[in-house]
């Protein structure tokens, strides 16, 4: 029998639930230690299927929706990914079990400086995070097999689906910053980008430059 607490079970079975079916991403959700990545006053909640407020007004995903864009991104083992909004670093960290290398961009310092020194104690040894705006991906970090926005944008940049890989996933929410928004699947083929729209979802707006803090 698993000795795994109550909370955790709920977890998987809720994930199971709502169609994820990817026995590999399934047990990377178990592994990776959400309670972490919360706030120390919500670490009640971590095993719930919501969103939760962080540091600087942003948010770290629902699991659900961790989960989805991850089977979405289609990874493998070999893959270098890029991720543009770091957050707490939770999805970075899904992700990083289930590829070769991830570089994770946010545009807060505190909140890059704080998932840097947690990712790093939790021993996850291939993801960078680098502080800097996504609408603007240094050019000598070359391209990506996939590409994960985890920002609502109005529209997908040209230059970031240029950054692409050919056979290349992009996988980014769409629509306005107040709202619901569409997450959007772009894959580049040989005769250009395949789009696909897939599910509703709510995320807090991309938005240029490196953020000002006090
Ligand atoms: N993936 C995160 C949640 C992301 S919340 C997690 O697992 O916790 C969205 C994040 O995107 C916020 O931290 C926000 O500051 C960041 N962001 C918004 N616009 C950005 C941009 N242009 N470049 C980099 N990060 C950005």
């Amino acid at each position: 029998m698993s000795q795994e607490p109550p909370e955790k079970m709920m977890f998987q079975l809720t994930l199971r639930r709502r169609g994820i079916s990817d026995q590999t991403i399934l047990r990377t959700m178990e592994e990776v230690p959400r309670e972490t990545f919360v706030t120390a006053a919500d670490r009640g909640h971590a095993y719930r299927d919501s969103a939760l407020g962080i540091a600087c007004g942003q948010t770290i995903s629902q699991p659900f929706v961790v989960a989805y864009m991850t089977e979405q991104l289609q990874l493998q083992k070999q893959h270098k990914v890029l991720e543009i909004g770091t957050g707490s670093g939770y999805q970075a960290a899904v992700l990083s079990r289930l590829c070769k290398h991830v570089l994770t961009m946010e545009r807060y310092r505190t909140l890059a400086d704080s998932a840097r020194a947690r990712l790093e104690k939790l021993g996850y040894d291939n993801i960078e995070v680098l502080l800097g705006d996504g609408f603007d991906i240094p050019a000598g970090a070359g391209d990506f097999d996939r590409i994960i926005v985890t920002a609502a944008m109005e529209q997908i940049p040209e230059q970031l689906l240029a950054r692409l890989e050919p056979g290349g996933i992009l996988l980014a929410p769409v629509g306005p910053h107040q709202g619901v928004q569409t997450l959007v699947r772009v894959t580049r083929t040989d005769a250009g980008f395949d789009r696909k729209a897939l599910v509703d979802v709510r995320f807090v707006p991309a938005l240029p430059g490196i953020a000002r803090e006090l």
